[in-house]
């Protein structure tokens, strides 16, 4: 019987035990008011609100009709939220208060795309982990972070905001930050939970227009789109959210396929689905829907459990279910999944465990934090182009000019996405370089990037016609011995809602770039952006290409030691670069086709453009190094029935130690559906002093040589494959085995 008790005791003290025995006491207005989310809606300090929409939301709020906020930050004001639920509803179950920490909260990180460049997945955890701190300790619980979507699209204004192109260096980022967020415990006060969004698709908007229609084949879907969110389940992520797009005919907030038959069933997420900002209602736009009571339905019945903003389960659920139409049991599974994340954040024992003050001022903008955010940008910057050694910079005896209006920018570095922080708190890149005092810096402007008022969410104006910055700018290269130029795009020119259709500088910037290379050659650009750009006439011209991205809070101080060589880049593209927009979409995991790609001689019909070649500006994974690396010595032994071992040499061949990204590369040579003429399926980041070797061993198990048949199953193939090793998915070093 002691055993009997003990384990009574397990199912008592059991989070689950303690929903049940809650939800029995709720009604069905409070258990469809914890399916209810709305956004902060008044000043907290001030009276409730007389009228209108926030009004209802204030009152919905005392009944116990709402059981997340999103938008609600700073201690002071948390806790007034959270004080009502508390406080003044009739069962006081605590708000789960959302927000989204993208890449930081005030203190801002690189932006996602910027961070996955980096390869280094301990650097991506830490900038999670330090961003849920910041969060956290402002009274925030939940991200709705990591964006996991794969996109091949760089118009796309959000690949800003995800991994790449890649569904192998994807699935290995969306555990780092799921785990970097959520922490090993999700009830200490320093972690928060995490969100993987939005599923699923959306980077596969037509022709990279942001909302735009979805609809690829189910081998892409299976192999390429839902391995990260696959992997975020099995780092333990406690919430999803949908997404606007539809997928296939079908928007995904609508979709059983994706949210109950994949997520909930075959994967077994037991956590909760959020859905995207008013996606319920935008099923009528759709035209899925004919009416909110229709699209609130069709929106429970596919597994969406929480409607972000679009006030169609507070106000039509109880309808659907007196009337017959929904099934209780819907209901109920999807308040059991909120209170149990409500449950394992600790918010039931103290609702007010994330509102401390003196956490808060001394957590937020720390020096560890300022620390680790700079740390994480250094690694996130990838040399492009480094000729005639113009890189490093010399720290002595120099005159440098330095050219850009970002260059100057103290809000732009810190990149779409990142609504807790205040404008201007970055380091520019002109505070960045005067740190170093050896040499003469003289800044020019040269021309603006955007015009007119500069502030999200308004579309930036951008400069196609001042050139009257031109002629000082001019003038102060041909004083130069080098010029720096900081060009690009401004941070808010990516993001939702900010997709381009040209992928070249924005405005003037290409005619700034040719006047000043006119007056000195001696260029360094160093580019801004949140995406990958078609600079074909700078990589012809320009004799070094720094990508410095978006890189947060610390920018300029990252790009200076970068600039000045105290810091040896290597960053590699998690997204190929395209030489135009009509090569667009550009991804290295192409598939063959039953047409040559490199023609045979005399051959005139091979998958081609006559304008341009099939190959990218820069691939996926390159990225250089103040030093060289060399690979030799590739091998592959099958060491058992299961495992198969790949093992290279790798030497730093130059004269300062560096780090490289090395890379292996996979291709089954044929199969029952087709594959990829490669596919990465490992890689290894390796410091090495000038003149070291090492032997790298990847080891590649029998079950990650399979792939997803058309339909979803996963299977492995015998049959030959080849590896390829090397510093980008160009490598061409390669073996083959059997399997
Ligand atoms: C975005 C989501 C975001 C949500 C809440 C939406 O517009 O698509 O990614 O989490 O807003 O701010």
């Amino acid at each position: 019987s002691g055993t009997n008790e003990q384990s009574n005791a397990v199912v008592k003290d059991s989070i689950d035990f303690k929903v049940d025995q809650l939800m029995a006491k709720m009604t069905l207005e409070e258990k469809i008011g914890q399916m209810n989310q709305y956004n902060g809606f008044w000043d907290v300090t001030g009276p409730a609100p007389a009228n209108g929409a926030a009004a209802n939301k204030y009152e919905h709020l005392k009944k116990g009709w709402v059981g997340s906020m999103l938008n609600v930050s700073g201690v002071k004001n948390v806790r007034e939220v959270q004080k009502i639920a508390v406080e003044e509803t009739r069962l006081g179950i605590p708000l789960i208060i959302g927000f989204d920490v993208i890449h930081g909260y005030k203190t801002v990180s690189p932006i996602p795309l910027a961070e996955a460049a980096s390869w280094d997945l301990e650097a991506i955890k830490l900038s999670a982990q330090v961003a849920a701190e910041e969060a956290a300790a402002s009274g925030i619980n939940w991200t709705f972070a990591p964006m996991v979507d794969i996109s091949r699209d760089a118009r796309w204004g959000r690949v800003m905001e995800g991994a790449g192109e890649d569904p192998y260096l994807g699935s290995m980022i969306a555990k780092a930050r799921v785990e970097g967020f959520q922490g090993d415990d999700l009830s200490l006060a320093h972690t928060i939970v995490a969100c993987a969004k939005h599923f699923a698709g959306y980077g596969f908007a037509e022709a990279g227009r942001d909302y735009n229609t979805v609809d690829v084949g189910t081998s892409t879907l299976y192999n390429i789109i839902l391995p990260p969110f696959k992997a975020a389940v099995d780092a333990g992520v406690r919430t999803f959210m949908n997404g606007f797009n539809e997928l296939n005919g079908v928007p995904v907030t609508g979709s059983a396929f994706l949210q109950r038959d994949i997520l909930k069933n075959e994967w077994n997420f037991d956590g909760f689905v959020v859905t995207d900002w008013g996606s319920i209602n935008e099923m009528i736009a759709h035209r899925r829907a004919k009416n909110r009571l229709h699209a609130a339905e069709i929106a429970i019945k596919a597994g969406a459990d929480m409607d972000m903003e679009s006030y169609a389960y507070v106000n039509e659920l109880a309808q659907l279910v007196n009337e017959g139409k929904v099934d209780i049991g819907l209901i109920d599974d999807a308040v059991k999944r909120i209170l149990r994340v409500k449950y394992e954040l600790g918010l039931f024992e103290d609702p007010y465990k994330y509102c401390n003050e003196t956490t808060e001022t001394e957590v937020i903008g720390s020096k560890r934090i300022n620390d680790i955010v700079l740390d994480v940008a250094k690694k996130s910057i990838v040399l492009l182009k480094n000729e005639n050694q113009i890189l490093p910079l010399k720290k002595q005896g120099q005159k440098i000019a330095l050219i850009g209006a970002l260059a100057n920018d103290k809000t732009s570095p810190l990149g779409s996405w990142r609504i807790g922080a205040d404008d201007g708190t970055a380091v520019s890149v002109l505070e960045g370089m005067k740190a170093y005092k050896g040499n003469t810096l003289k800044y020019e402007k040269g021309a603006d990037v955007a015009t007119g008022e500069i502030a999200f969410p308004k579309e930036l104006t951008i400069n196609v016609t001042d050139k009257s910055g031109f002629a000082s700018a001019i003038a102060a290269a041909k004083n130069a011995d080098v010029v720096v130029m900081v060009l690009g795009e401004h941070g808010l020119q990516s993001g939702e809602g900010r997709s381009r259709s040209e992928l070249g500088l924005p405005g003037v910037q290409q005619e700034l770039l040719e006047a000043i290379y006119k007056a000195n050659k001696n260029i360094v650009l160093v580019l801004n952006n949140g995406r990958p750009l078609t600079i074909n006439w700078a990589d012809a011209n320009i004799p070094a290409i720094v990508e410095a991205w978006h890189l947060g809070t610390q920018s300029g101080h990252a790009i200076a030691q970068v600039l000045y060589g105290d810091y040896n880049p290597s960053g590699k593209l998690p997204m190929s670069f395209p030489k135009n927009v009509g090569q667009v979409p550009m991804y290295y995991n192409y598939k063959s086709t039953g047409r040559p790609t490199i023609p045979a001689p005399g051959e005139v019909f091979w998958s081609h453009y006559s304008d341009v070649s099939n190959a990218p500006l820069y691939p996926f994974g390159f990225g250089l190094s103040y030093t060289t690396f060399a690979y030799s010595n590739l091998k592959v032994e099958r060491v058992s029935d299961d495992v198969v071992e790949v093992s290279v040499n790798l030497t730093n061949t130059g004269n300062v130690k560096g780090k490289e990204v090395a890379q292996l590369y996979l291709r089954d040579e044929f199969a029952s559906v087709t594959r990829p003429v490669r596919e990465l399926k490992g890689f290894e980041l390796v410091s090495l002093n000038p003149k070291e070797s090492k032997t790298l061993k990847f080891v590649l198990t029998k079950s990650e040589l399979g792939f997803y048949d058309n339909d979803g199953k996963y299977i492995v193939e015998p049959g030959t494959f080849s590896v390829f090793v090397g510093g980008s998915s160009e490598a061409t070093l390669s073996a083959q085995f059997e399997l």
